[in-house]
């Protein structure tokens, strides 16, 4: 008996706690919208593009709240419809609420749970920033969802990989800063079409763009006592489950096929951001010394890189 009234007590005092906090939220709320949405500084292009999707950008507001409301008093997770309460108002998520049977493990009432429309109205509308904000991601994603566009923004940043650089950005400031930052010279390239290109025995990276659609590929160069590893990377923001390209590198003696040449392909070029540095790939291809061209100290090598089916989009 002493312990239910202790979870009567509980219960209470915990009603009482998000009661507070849901008329703390309408304040907060109001002075947002009479304010003229100033606190928020996120920008407006944004919510212009999120307006989109709620249909009436003349009721948006700009507003501060704490996360919290919107997360699964349960397991944390970002509260998204079905939403179900107890009684006394805790939310849970669906997947919690399966779990739990007819009892409130904080209020402990076991009552049964109901859906919370007016939560589910609240949690398809509050759109937060992408965490890609500061790389150019301009869009405001439903709270529930933000984790989900975050795995695939396009704006999320890929590293530089020369030493003692810390820099990261767009795929796009990225290859402005290698040319700017570190003089590199990109060699332009058209999709299925094989090209030669000379590669100095030391140099480390070598950064290849498709002419159609500017992505970019890295020749890592690594100096090894048998010789040169050579491999390619694809540079960009997430690693696809399955690659978008594939590819061909040939070394040969000269520019001629008549001599000797290693030869290496890549069904499924590696995607990389670089975060953590430029490592070998699975698919190397090893250069003897007697292919490097003794009088220039340069390796000639022919590359040629093929789109394919992929699951990522572009
Ligand atoms: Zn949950
Ligand atoms: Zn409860
Ligand atoms: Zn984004
Ligand atoms: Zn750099």
């Amino acid at each position: 008996m002493e312990e239910e009234e202790e979870c009567e007590y509980e219960s209470e005092t915990e009603s009482l706690r998000s009661e507070e906090r849901r008329q703390k939220r309408r304040v907060e709320m109001g002075k947002e919208a009479v304010g003229g949405g100033g606190g928020g500084g996120n920008g407006d292009g944004g919510g212009e593009e999120a307006a989109g999707e709620a249909g009436r950008p003349d009721r948006e507001i700009l507003v501060k709240m704490d996360s919290q409301v919107l997360d699964c008093t349960i397991c944390f997770e970002p509260l998204r419809p079905p939403i179900y309460q107890c009684e006394v108002g805790h939310a849970v998520c669906h997947v919690c609420r399966g779990k739990l049977g007819n009892t409130c493990p904080i209020c402990c009432r076991g009552i049964g749970f109901s859906r919370c429309f007016a939560l589910e109205d609240v949690v398809d509308t509050v759109k937060v920033p992408c965490a890609n904000t500061n790389y150019g991601c301009k869009q405001f994603i439903i709270y529930y969802q933000k984790e989900k566009h975050e795995k695939t923004c396009l704006h999320a940043p890929c590293f530089c990989p020369e030493d003692g650089c810390s820099f990261k950005g767009s795929t796009g400031s990225l290859l402005l800063h290698f040319v700017t930052e570190h003089k590199w010279s990109p060699t332009y390239f058209h999709y299925d079409k094989a090209q030669w290109i000379s590669i100095p025995r030391h140099c480390q990276f070598t950064l290849l763009v498709g002419e159609e659609d500017l992505s970019m590929f890295l020749v890592v160069n690594t100096f090894v006592h048998v010789g040169n590893a050579l491999t390619m990377i694809s540079i960009r923001p997430h690693e696809a489950s399955r690659s978008c390209y594939s590819s061909e590198i040939s070394v040969h003696d000269g520019e001629s096929y008549k001599g000797r040449y290693v030869l290496q392909m890549d069904p499924h070029v590696g995607g990389s951001s670089l975060h953590d540095r430029a490592q070998l790939g699975r698919f190397f291809l090893m250069v003897p010394p007697e292919l490097v061209d003794e009088s220039t100290d340069e390796l000639t090598i022919n590359i040629r890189i093929e789109k394919i089916q992929c699951d990522v989009h572009h």
